[in-house]
């Protein structure tokens, strides 16, 4: 069995959520684009769950998802996805310098995605094939679900299942109390189900493992292209499958005029992006727009006043506070 651990959200209410990484802050003219953000290194801890997670690491961190992944009631058709390498449109005008000065306010203000992202709650001193596998059910709990709840989630069925959170537990435990555990998830009722297909194809077809290519991952239920990215970045450490674009990317990056999409379409927003930001901005891009839109660019009330792209960002309207 499993041991029991501490929750990344017990964790970040008794630490400071500012990363030692970020709490040094590089000046500004020793920034540059090319410098990769890069994830702390995670200490092992004695109960089994990582310790404090830092910085904006990897594109684990999917966060909050009301997204492009495709409601969890909804059946989605899988759309065929190519890796591009960002070179198919002009980048806009000047991204460099706005995604500079993001990445460099980020470094000093530190978002839940950092702490308790859906992307870091597993543990990497846990076997790979069962690392993978927590990584990917807190990916498929996390649509439309904030970061602290999905992360007692993930806690709860770490600790209440018998055997821990394996795809084999999952298959074990009846459909009602797996529900159950889930309650407070948005639609955790079809999760809960979603759970148990995943489960039961791991086991019959890949060893109760992860499968590794991103057609795989997307015919498993309740899982989508923003999903698939995120799993492929996160679980195997493949970066340039495609961006996992969330709701705040997709938000983030119309409102710099980075894509030009609809607002009920972040796939567009995907694809868009694809077409000319590097291959080796698409994982990072997702923690990085994530935590700016939890802590400062919000859906409902973004900081414009204070903003460090307010003079590049056409949300004109935003900044005249209309
Ligand atoms: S100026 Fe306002 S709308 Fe534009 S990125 Fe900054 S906070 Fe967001």
């Amino acid at each position: 069995m499993q041991t029991r651990s501490k929750t990344r959200l017990s964790a970040a209410k008794s630490t400071p959520l500012i990363p030692r990484p970020l709490l040094k802050p590089k000046p500004k003219p020793s920034l540059h684009l090319n410098d990769q953000i890069t994830p702390p290194k995670r200490e092992p801890s004695e109960t089994g769950l990582t310790p404090s997670i830092a910085s904006v690491s990897l594109a684990r961190n999917a966060s909050n998802q009301s997204d492009n992944e495709a409601s969890p009631l909804k059946k989605r058709k899988p759309s065929p996805i190519k890796p591009k390498q960002g070179s198919q449109r002009n980048p806009p005008a000047n991204w460099e310098h706005v995604y500079d000065e993001i990445k460099l306010f980020r470094q000093t203000n530190p978002a839940p995605v950092d702490t308790i992202g859906c992307g870091i709650l597993a543990s990497p001193t846990l076997p790979p094939n069962i690392f993978r596998f927590q990584t990917f059910i807190a990916l498929l709990l996390s649509s439309q679900t904030k970061d602290p709840i999905n992360a007692a989630a993930i806690e709860r069925l770490i600790t209440q299942l018998p055997g821990g959170l394996t795809p084999e537990s999952i298959l074990k435990v009846d459909l009602e109390t797996l529900q159950s555990i889930l309650r407070g998830v948005s639609f955790h009722l079809r999760k809960g189900v979603y759970m148990k297909g995943a489960a039961q194809i791991l086991v019959d077809r890949f060893e109760s493992d992860l499968p590794k290519q991103l057609d795989e991952i997307l015919e498993l239920p309740g899982i989508g292209p923003k999903m698939a990215h995120l799993a492929m970045q996160c679980c195997w450490g493949v970066n340039d499958s495609g961006i996992g674009v969330d709701t705040h990317v997709h938000r983030i990056a119309n409102k710099l005029g980075w894509v030009h999409t609809k607002k009920e379409d972040p796939e567009a927003t995907r694809r868009e992006l694809e077409e000319w930001l590097p291959s080796k901005y698409w994982a990072e891009i997702n923690p990085l727009l994530v935590g700016f839109g939890q802590v400062h660019c919000t859906a409902v009330r973004p900081s414009c006043d204070t903003c460090p792209v307010s003079n590049e960002c056409p949300q004109k309207d935003f900044k005249k506070g209309k």
